[in-house]
């Protein structure tokens, strides 16, 4: 196949037919289309879109690329949820397990971290020894015993995505509606799921920060998914600042343990609430929010959410000592304290240029096959709103050297402003079905 006139035809405008896309997809898996020449066609469908036929033919030569589970005739039912990509978000960490412990089936296959957000398959690999590359088999055999497994994409799931994934992280080709909704629906249609339900972020810290485009995103994978006949349910949330207050993998780790404690951030808890009842409602277990409600909590309170996340570490080859003791997960060098440079109320925290300054401190990869420092990050312990005093520690930087300490001070220091409106979006703001998009009331949580 000649690939330069399909880049050419895409760069103008134009369409590609299924079978140039189908072709393109295998002899990119395959290693026969070069890194450079999708990358030019990655950046022409960033610039240019795709029509609704083109992605529904990506998505399926993606699902295609690989294998699916197949759970036969189990008749526990399977959801699981995918965001688009957050800083600090940590909610699939906590999700999993919770809904496990609550009779919902979760086989999660995760992203690693792209561009300046974190991937669930990176943090949890901060966990010594822990294993994101089961195969099929293992997963399937995993979920069955155990009621969750949280793997990576491997060579036999959607390993279209695979190659795109870590080449749309380095070539600024993220930001675009079909690119991310066809790599998301690819692995989660490959789960063999009965729902789905999506957390599409919204804000200065998402990939596509106008609500309008998280709105579109959410419709469209909302599409995909029905069309695949697996209910999806998509929340629109806020990323315009950090959620919670630790940002890094093994933080990260670390934070979503209080979580699973029930001593977690608020905004992390409420989030992650709301995302396991509607995963509860979709699975069938509980018949109304109420109940849902009420399910999470005996879940949290009587420690099965936590013991099942034991459980997942200890089966994935991680030390499950880690639930008790988060010392276990690799520690960070240098720490350093930030004090607030005025007092005064805190307006903003932007995340991405925390996201940003995690991946310059080798917390997230900027090249190709580049490996993760786990144990880099930030603790911010304030919020938008939070009234503080000159000289008063607000966050902490973890980094491996003084160089890195010094990135995070200085990241910490523009993230942090002191000065604008005081206006956050909204935690939660529409729910988007296959009926339509619901504007949420503020007291929804
Ligand atoms: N998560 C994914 O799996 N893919 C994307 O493109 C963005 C977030």
């Amino acid at each position: 196949m000649v690939i330069q006139p399909l880049i050419e035809r895409k760069r103008d405008g134009g369409e590609l037919t299924a079978a140039e896309w189908t072709a393109l997809v295998e002899g990119f898996t395959a290693g026969a289309v070069p890194d450079y020449q999708m990358s030019a066609l990655l950046m022409a469908v960033t610039l240019r879109g795709m029509s609704a036929a083109e992605l529904n033919t990506l998505c399926e030569s993606m699902l295609h690329s690989g294998l699916s589970l197949d759970f036969g005739a189990w008749a526990v039912p399977r959801v699981d949820k995918h965001s688009t990509g957050g800083v600090g978000d940590k909610v699939s960490l906590v999700l999993a397990p919770l809904v496990a412990s609550c009779g919902v089936a979760v086989p999660m296959i995760s992203g690693r971290g792209l561009g300046h957000t974190g991937g669930t398959t990176d943090k949890m690999e901060s966990i010594p020894g822990f294993r994101t590359d089961l195969s099929l088999a293992e997963t399937r055999d995993q979920v069955q015993r155990i009621g969750a497994a949280m793997v990576g994409q491997t060579a036999e799931i959607a390993p279209a995505d695979g190659r795109l994934y870590p080449l749309r992280d380095v070539t600024g080709t993220v930001p675009s509606v079909p690119l991310i909704a066809a790599s998301i629906m690819a692995k989660k249609l490959a789960e063999g799921l009965n729902a789905l339900v999506l957390d599409v972020k919204t804000g200065s810290g998402a990939f596509l920060p106008e609500a309008e485009r998280g709105v579109e995103l959410a419709r469209t994978m909302v599409g995909l998914g029905e069309a695949h006949g697996c209910r999806t349910v998509a929340y629109l949330t806020a990323m315009d600042q950090p959620l919670g207050r630790a940002i890094g993998n093994a933080l990260e780790v670390e934070e979503a343990l209080h979580a699973l404690a029930g001593e977690g951030p608020e905004d992390l808890s409420r989030l992650t609430r709301t995302l396991a009842i509607e995963m509860l409602l979709a699975g069938g277990v509980v018949k109304n929010r109420k109940e849902g409600e009420a399910r999470v909590e005996e879940a949290l309170s009587s420690g099965k959410a936590l013991d099942t996340f034991r459980k997942i570490i200890e089966a994935q080859g991680g030390n499950p000592a880690v639930v008790d003791d988060p010392g276990v997960l690799p520690q960070a060098e240098e720490v350093e304290l930030f004090p607030a440079p005025i007092g005064g109320t805190i307006r903003q925290i932007e995340p991405r240029m925390l996201g940003e300054a995690v991946v310059e401190m080798g917390g997230g990869r900027r090249a190709l096959g580049d490996t993760v420092d786990h144990s880099v990050g930030f603790v911010v312990t304030v919020k938008p709103g939070s009234k503080v005093i000159a000289g008063e520690p607000i966050a902490s930087v973890f980094a491996s050297d003084k160089t890195g300490v010094q990135i995070g001070l200085a990241a910490l220091a523009r993230a942090i402003k002191f000065t604008g409106t005081l206006d956050p979006l909204p935690l939660v703001s529409h729910r988007i079905t296959a009926d339509g998009v619901e504007t949420l009331e503020p007291g929804y949580l």
